[in-house]
């Protein structure tokens, strides 16, 4: 699903924040990448979405060469995939609705058949009684469940999150991790950096951990491994 091979990535100010790492993420994997800030989890995986361009080795994703991929072609890439960020990102003049409906208008989906997607998407995240409302009517926790339908209604084969539980009480954590569970068992591919301990070692998943730019573990059912 995800191969990356010998990837660096050294930002113009001079900063190597990704110093060499390859890895294989085969289909259907959860996977969390863990390390202390500053270690380059971020742009390891902005690099996955093509936010960022590795400065020199390959990343391919579902058969998708990323490195050379025309800059026309990284919505295609987008559309196979559901990236989910820490501040939700939701549009506030667009209803819960609209946030989810506009993943699928812009790959123009008949009417029907967007209304139909999501609302299904909204109650599989259990925000489909508030598919009325705007973002800034709902707590963090109802926010987060929006942006993961959102980046789940077009069934991408993987779900990429940066942090999706670092703005969030702990109990509303939980409840985001649930949600996140429920994709993986529906057999997509879940890629999560994340700081939480609690739940690293309690939901047992592979952890890839880097510091200063390279994976330092790679382990299945493994643990956070760090303090706090
Ligand atoms: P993490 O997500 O593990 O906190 P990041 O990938 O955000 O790590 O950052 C890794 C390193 O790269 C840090 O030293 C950070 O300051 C630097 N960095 C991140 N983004 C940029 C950028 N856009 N330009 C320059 N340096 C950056």
């Amino acid at each position: 699903m995800i191969e990356m091979q010998d990837v660096y990535k050294k930002y113009p100010n001079g900063v190597v924040a990704v110093n060499g790492i390859s890895v294989n993420i085969e289909p259907g994997e959860f996977v969390y990448v863990v390390g202390p800030s500053g270690a380059g989890k971020s742009t390891f995986i902005k690099m996955m979405y093509r936010e960022e361009v590795p400065t020199k080795g390959n990343i391919k994703i579902n058969g998708i060469e990323l490195t050379t991929l025309k800059e026309n072609k990284v919505p295609l890439l987008r559309r196979q995939m559901g990236v989910i960020f820490q501040d939700f990102k939701l549009l506030p003049s667009l209803t819960v609705f609209e946030n989810v409906a506009f993943a699928l208008e812009v790959i123009e989906e008949h009417p029907d058949q967007i209304k139909k997607k999501v609302m299904q998407t909204l109650d599989l995240v259990g925000i489909k009684h508030k598919a009325r409302m705007f973002p800034n009517e709902l707590s963090g926790g109802e926010q987060q469940r929006v942006s993961i339908a959102r980046s789940i209604v077009n069934s991408p084969k993987v779900v990429i999150a940066d942090e999706p539980t670092g703005n969030l009480d702990p109990d509303t954590s939980w409840d985001i991790m649930s949600i996140f569970e429920e994709i993986n068992l529906r057999g997509t591919t879940v890629l999560m950096a994340t700081h939480n301990k609690e739940i690293v070692n309690t939901i047992k998943h592979r952890v890839i951990a880097i510091e200063a730019g390279q994976i330092v573990r790679d382990e299945q059912r493994g643990e956070y491994g760090y303090e706090g």
